[in-house]
């Protein structure tokens, strides 16, 4: 069983301090705009032989103005929902507050177990003062400094105490990472909102307000999965520079996480050379891609123009033309289904490994009716073909004279083993070895 443990409070207690400590990598994405970042983040942590997944949740303000508040709220219970112990985080520098209070009423409610951890606990008077959070009636106070590590062992110790097994040491191994990738304006927010439904994304009617949702699993549509996308963070206008910045560098940090990225074009406007350019960095990252043309309902049609479309992309993107194009509409919901589905085909075509004595049966015949060319008179020869254990197909074919195969005999190889094996979506890398 997954053991998970949230830590909530309120904002600048010092969760995401906690929860970086916990999970040991920076993985909580810091930035000085505060509200930028306020969804679930997930991370793997270990303590004494016990694994468990570690939440940050963001901050729950009541009474705010922010308009995120009931967003927020929401993304709070589901952490409390999903958790197997609370990390209530209070602060002694500031002491006991009201907003301390309407979480300890919130929290007293879970009937999950709930350790208050009093941080900023650094000298002996703050670790004196947390005496005073006994006053919201929930059990035990462990004082912490979460900047630098005193107390968080006694305080892991007792976290243990309440999984009722090891837990999983990668909970996520399997469970394919997706990223959702395009230009602005394809529909991108869109999409989430119509795939994770209201309550587990947060987006608001106000244009361009979507807060980034990264690394988070999700179950949608049947099928489980991790989003390390971000769909573009555009907020205030007076720190737009910035979160545009941003939101390009995380696009690209998600694209680096992900095994399959959906790249989202707009019917509307073709496709466009940022677009090729968004592919072709996938494609050379070595991640599987299911190409979305999104706004299929804004344009007309009839029976053949998906044809067009694909023999289109095709040919612009070639020599690149294995990757799967589905053609949508987030609006109508029309073949939303179907674009995860193809996510789930490519994760795995992603991870399929062919036999070797299954490999040379087939591409050993071939490279015989077909051969590489002779080079000066001298005949090259492929003996041996495997694939590698690598996180994206690779095979090594073995021969005589590696320095003589060149690109065009590599592509057909690359396309019998695609006619054969059947690795849509995925890039494939071939090389040469002397043997
Ligand atoms: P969050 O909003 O609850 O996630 O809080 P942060 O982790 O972003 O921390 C809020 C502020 O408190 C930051 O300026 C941190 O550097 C500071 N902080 C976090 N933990 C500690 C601690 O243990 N001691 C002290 N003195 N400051 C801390
Ligand atoms: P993002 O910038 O990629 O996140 O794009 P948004 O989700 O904000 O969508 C941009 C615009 O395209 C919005 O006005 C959406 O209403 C519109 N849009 C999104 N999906 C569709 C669709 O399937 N059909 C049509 N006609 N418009 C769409």
């Amino acid at each position: 069983m997954a053991n998970i443990v949230a830590i909530v409070g309120r904002p600048n207690v010092g969760k995401s301090t906690l929860f970086n400590r916990l999970i040991e990598q920076r993985q909580a994405i810091m930035d000085n705009q505060s509200g930028v970042t306020r969804d679930r983040h997930y991370g793997q942590a270990e303590w004494t032989d016990k694994y468990f997944t570690v939440i940050d949740t963001g901050g729950y303000v009541v009474g705010s103005e922010d308009i995120f508040e009931g967003a927020i709220r929401e993304q709070v219970e589901l952490a409390i929902e999903e958790a197997s112990v609370l990390l209530f985080m209070v602060d002694t520098m500031t002491g006991l507050t009201s907003l301390d209070q309407e979480f300890a009423d919130v929290l007293r409610r879970s009937k999950k177990p709930v350790l208050v951890v009093a941080n900023k606990a650094e000298t002996i008077d703050r670790q004196q003062a947390a005496g005073e959070f006994y006053a919201l009636g929930l059990g035990e106070i462990f004082p912490v400094s979460a900047q630098t590590g005193t107390g968080t062992g006694e305080l892991l110790d007792e976290v243990v105490k309440h999984f009722k097994d090891t837990g999983i040491e990668d909970p996520e191994a399997g469970v394919p990472r997706v990223a959702i990738l395009g230009r602005p304006n394809a529909g991108k927010s869109s999409f989430l909102n119509v795939l994770l439904g209201r309550e587990r994304s947060i987006v608001t009617d106000i244009a361009g307000t979507t807060r980034d949702a990264i690394n988070t699993r999700y179950k949608a549509f049947g099928k489980d999965f991790i989003l390390t996308d971000t769909a573009g963070i555009r907020r205030k206008a007076k720190i737009k520079d910035n979160i545009e910045f941003y939101s390009i560098l995380r696009s690209i940090r998600a694209m680096e996480e992900s095994d399959v990225c959906v790249v989202m074009l707009d019917a509307t406007r073709g496709l466009e050379s940022q677009d090729m350019n968004i592919i072709g960095q996938a494609v050379r990252a070595k991640k599987g891609v299911v190409i979305m043309v999104n706004k299929w309902d804004a344009i007309e049609k009839d029976t053949k123009t998906a044809d067009v479309w694909r023999k289109e992309i095709h040919s612009r993107m070639a020599p690149i033309d294995f990757l799967p194009i589905i053609f949508a509409s987030v609006h109508e919901k029309q073949r939303i289904f179907q674009v995860m589905e193809k996510v789930m085909e490519v994760y795995e075509n992603k991870h399929k490994k062919i036999a070797t004595s299954k490999l040379n049966e087939t591409m050993l015949p071939i490279i015989e009716a077909y051969p590489p060319p002779a080079h000066r008179g001298k005949y090259i020869r492929i003996k041996y073909t495997m694939q590698l254990p690598t996180p994206s197909p690779t095979f090594i074919f073995f021969t005589n004279h590696p320095q003589y195969l060149k690109e065009p005999y590599e592509r057909f190889l690359e396309n019998k083993l695609r006619e054969n094996f059947g690795f849509e979506g995925v890039p494939i890398t071939v090389f040469f070895r002397q043997k």
